[in-house]
């Protein structure tokens, strides 16, 4: 399972409908947030996410992307959770979130290991790796974006069977990529009945950003971009001034990297409730999937092969 859980998505500051910044991935059993605004915890409640989060991957520290920490470590304490809490962010993560868990307040119940990355990190989780890229905003930040290793490829034992390759531990070297010889002499080789290695699935977050050669580098042929679309056209000059990008940059980026998927996200005030030139710019750009993330969407990321497989949607 591979899901990504939309908490917040609103720019600077929070509306009825949208909260800041905040993204849950869940990925089989564990949990990350990317970025983490204030009233992120609520969201989780109120989205069903879980609150058992293995670490925090910050994109950078703009107030609406990080103050929901706070609370939430608190939260985390007082229902007595014990393990350790790895947080990753770009320059100045450590002064910054130093004074902020730790002065004045109650020790947490848990270790927050607090660790200053900058483009080019990876940080191995189970099965995938969590990888630090350059993006392009006022402030030092980064993107980040989950690579999951490759898997091996599928095995066809009916194949085995019938070039005499008995049942049992030969099968297993097979697809160990070991070749096998047989009791008459002949040697099976993995490529015979193992099809190649697959890829697994990449989702790019870029946090705040302008567009970028750092997002098309890291997002190249990823299945989902989740991009900065602050703005619309109308506001190309704020965008630009304020380090952010519109709706029509972000699908441009998206079609440069060749993703699968573009999701819109962080959204201006003045797009809250009427997103739909933002659709339209952006599909000036970009004829793939395109979704401007509300509160609370949840999108599943299939593995590639389980695409391929699968009806065409039209
Ligand atoms: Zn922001
Ligand atoms: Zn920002």
């Amino acid at each position: 399972m591979l899901r990504l859980t939309f908490l917040g998505t609103s720019a600077a500051q929070p509306t009825i409908h949208r909260n800041l910044t905040g993204l849950a991935v869940r990925r089989d059993r564990e949990l990350f947030l990317v970025d983490c605004g204030e009233g992120t915890q609520r969201q989780m409640i109120r989205f069903g996410t879980g609150f058992d989060v293995g670490a925090i991957f910050f994109t950078h520290f703009h107030a609406d992307h990080y103050l929901g920490a706070i609370g939430f470590l608190r939260t985390l304490s007082m229902q007595g959770r014990t393990t350790p809490m790895d947080v990753y962010g770009p320059r100045p993560a450590k002064r910054l979130l130093d004074v902020m868990l730790f002065t004045g307040t109650e020790r947490l119940a848990f270790d927050v290991r607090i660790h200053e990355v900058g483009p080019g990190v990876e940080i191995r989780r189970d099965r995938c790796r969590m990888r630090a890229f350059a993006t392009e905003h006022r402030t030092p930040s980064v993107g980040w974006a989950l690579v999951e290793d490759e898997r091996p490829g599928r095995f066809h034992p009916e194949k085995a069977a019938a070039l005499g390759v008995p049942m049992g531990p030969s099968y297993g070297a097979l697809q160990r990529g070991e070749p096998v010889t047989l009791a008459d002499g002949r040697v099976v080789r993995p490529e015979e009945v193992v099809e190649p290695r697959r890829r697994g699935r990449a989702v790019v977050v870029t946090g705040d950003t302008r567009p970028c050669a750092g997002t098309i580098a890291a997002a190249r042929g990823a299945d989902v971009l989740v991009h900065d679309c602050t703005f619309g056209d109308a506001e190309a000059a704020r965008a630009e001034e304020t380090m952010h990008s519109t709706a029509r940059e972000a699908a441009r980026v998206a079609r440069e990297a060749g993703v699968r998927e573009l999701v819109l996200t962080h959204l201006s005030t003045r797009y809250d409730r009427e997103w739909q030139p933002l659709v339209d710019e952006a599909r000036a750009e970009w004829d793939g999937p395109l979704t401007v993330a509300s509160d609370g969407m949840t999108l599943e990321v299939p593995l590639p092969d389980d695409l391929a497989r699968a009806p065409s949607a039209g």
